[in-house]
């Protein structure tokens, strides 16, 4: 089961604080992991220089790290450090094996953007996805580790990012930039493809990485492999066909040059060849297909699907934590635990949920309930009213209302519109009306109202104005009028 929260408060430190409550105990885990990893008893001195690298790249999430610190009952500095966990890897100049697996298919303008994460097994418990709505109405959705901002996501704008760890012969001499970091400012701070470019482009980073940008508007797609590291930043482009693929080597230059994964992880090399050749020729791969080509187990324990090298001690052992389906152009994330082999059903056969077809109304009394809404309310009959069997199907424009016998008990308790004052269960349904004065002054005298009249709005600009009453039986409608917020 993936875990999924979102937070419900907009300042950062608030934010933060409130994660930190939720996730305490995953966060005191996921930085005595990291703790162990590093080989560090004391994690300060290099917390805060992470602290101050976070806070030259976003005061703002620096705020939220030290609110995520105060919620968890950790330091600042701790929190910082698995902040910057690539950084102070590269620093301490341990061999981390490089591993994820990256493929973007731009098609038709509705790009297929899939990542295999692999890290070590000891973490696979690590990971979460978080929901991140912001000010302006917007939103940011990143599959992190607990206690770390961010890393591969997508925002509410067209623009995704997907995470592939790179080392480089120049990383490691200080504590830059933290990638995770990066990941979450270009998720929270950038609204198109270019403003993540060029944050990217000027941040001064300590450790390799390439950030694969993805971004879908307007039924235009582009992508990008921004190859981050100390030296020269690098662009690797998807080919004619607009395939990218990306795993964990560098393919610009002159980056590629300095790359030492090629003899820490040359099996990088081959799952790019494989990822490439088992695609060719698929002119518009859908995610499905995509699974498949990453369903490879030829490299053992550095395969595009990793399972663990049981030859390998426990704390050195990878897989693949999760498998990431982007969909960019509509704003989502999805995360699958596992990887590519594991999550077939998931991915081959998804749940689509078109729209809802129709809902139903149980009443002890048909025809009365007819009377009102095909009466009353003037709503036409989707099939011939049937009396005498004593059921109705009622056209409300964008599904069909069904109103079925029912012989037994009594009606839910008649519900009001202050949500906390009635008890959980389905609460009404709204008919959107063009003006709410005209479609009030229509009913009045011929419906019950709940209550007066009520309006709400959205931080985004989305306002609604509307009214509550019940039908004969007491179920509770309204009448609103929508004021969806102005396109930019
Ligand atoms: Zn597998």
């Amino acid at each position: 089961m993936t875990v999924t929260f979102r937070s419900s408060v907009l300042p950062p430190h608030e934010r933060g604080e409130e994660l930190g409550r939720t996730f305490a105990s995953e966060i005191g885990r996921c930085v005595d992991a990291y703790r162990q990893l590093f080989g560090l008893e004391d994690l300060e001195p290099l917390g805060g220089l992470a602290l101050a690298a976070i806070a030259a790249v976003s005061p703002a999430l620096a705020d939220e790290v030290a609110g995520i610190a105060a919620g968890s009952g950790r330091s600042a500095g701790e929190i910082a450090a698995i902040n910057a966990r690539t950084e102070i890897l590269a620093h301490q100049q341990r061999r981390v094996r490089g591993e994820c697996s990256t493929v973007v298919h731009l098609g038709d303008g509705r790009p297929v953007a899939v990542q295999a994460w692999d890290w070590y097994e000891a973490l696979a418990d690590s990971w979460f996805v978080w929901e991140i709505p912001h000010p302006d109405g917007s939103l940011t959705t990143t599959l992190t580790e607990f206690g770390i901002v961010g890393k591969i996501g997508v925002n509410s704008s067209g623009l995704g990012v997907l995470f592939n760890i790179l080392h480089h012969i120049d990383d490691g001499d200080s504590i830059g930039a933290p990638v995770h970091v990066l990941s979450r400012a270009v998720l929270d701070g950038c609204t198109d493809l270019n403003q993540a470019l060029v944050l990217l482009a000027g941040a001064p980073v300590s450790a390799s990485s390439s950030l694969t940008l993805v971004a879908a508007r307007d039924g235009e797609s582009a992508a990008v492999s921004v190859e981050l590291n100390p030296a020269k930043i690098g662009y690797a482009l998807p080919d004619a066909g607009g395939l990218l693929t990306h795993t964990n080597h560098f393919l610009s230059s002159p980056a590629s040059a300095g790359d030492t994964e090629l003899i820490t992880g040359p099996d990088t090399v081959v799952r790019l060849d494989l990822l490439r050749r088992r695609l060719a020729g698929t002119s518009d791969p859908s995610v499905g297909a995509v699974r498949s080509a990453m369903d490879s187990h030829l490299l053992g324990g550095g395969g595009l699907c990793c399972h663990p090298d049981e030859t390998l001690p426990p704390s050195a052992r990878f897989r693949t934590l999760a498998t990431v389906v982007l969909d960019v152009a509509g704003g989502t994330l999805t995360a699958f635990p596992g990887g590519p082999c594991s999550v077939t059903k998931e991915i081959d056969m998804p749940l689509v949920l078109k729209r809802i077809d129709n809902m139903d109304i149980l009443t002890k009394d048909v025809g009365r309930l007819v009377d009102f809404y095909h009466g009353l309310l003037g709503l036409p009959f989707h099939l011939p009213y049937a009396a005498e069997e004593e059921w109705a199907a009622i056209d409300l424009g964008n599904l069909t209302l069904y109103i079925f016998k029912s012989e037994v008990g009594e009606h839910a308790p008649r519900r009001t519109a202050v949500n906390p004052d009635n008890a959980p269960g389905y609460d009404s349904m709204a008919f959107e009306v063009d003006d709410l004065d005209e479609a009030e002054a229509a009913l009045d005298g011929r419906v019950e109202w709940v209550d007066q009249r009520i309006e709400w709005k959205h931080p985004n600009g989305t306002w609604y104005r509307y009214r509550p009453f019940f039908d004969p039986d007491g179920n509770m409608l309204y009448i609103t009028e929508p004021h969806p917020a102005p396109t930019a």
